[in-house]
């Protein structure tokens, strides 16, 4: 279905850059994205209308950036995914900001929130 949204110019038509597996991923992309100086949103559509009647497997939660952050944001992707790989399904980073954690602290020693390990 290809539909043109004209109010849009070539610099700012919304891209995907990522298909995340989860909200939860999604919301860490735009966050690093934002870290990285480029501003990026989750594509709604992709989670309420869908939810419930889709397996959650197959849900995925597209995020996109202006056509003119696509470049930087997909130079960004490597080392978001090493990130995600690292965290090895469980938290081996801070999740108030993001920060890689060799151990598990009671509190973040970059930004000092509490962290729960439990
Ligand atoms: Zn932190």
């Amino acid at each position: 279905m290809e539909r043109e949204i004209i109010e849009f110019t070539a610099d700012t038509q919304p891209v995907k850059v990522y298909d995340a597996g989860s909200g939860i991923e999604a919301q860490f992309l735009v966050d690093w994205l934002r870290g990285a100086g480029i501003e990026a949103r989750i594509a709604s559509t992709a989670i309420e209308p869908l939810a419930g009647k889709v397996p959650f497997q197959i849900a995925t939660c597209p995020v996109l950036v202006a056509r003119r952050d696509a470049e930087r944001a997909l130079a960004e992707l490597p080392g978001f995914e090493a990130k995600l790989a690292e965290r090895g399904g469980e938290a081996a980073f801070c999740y108030h900001c993001g920060g890689a954690l060799d151990t598990r602290p009671a509190t973040c020693p970059a930004c000092g929130g509490a962290l729960d390990w439990s």
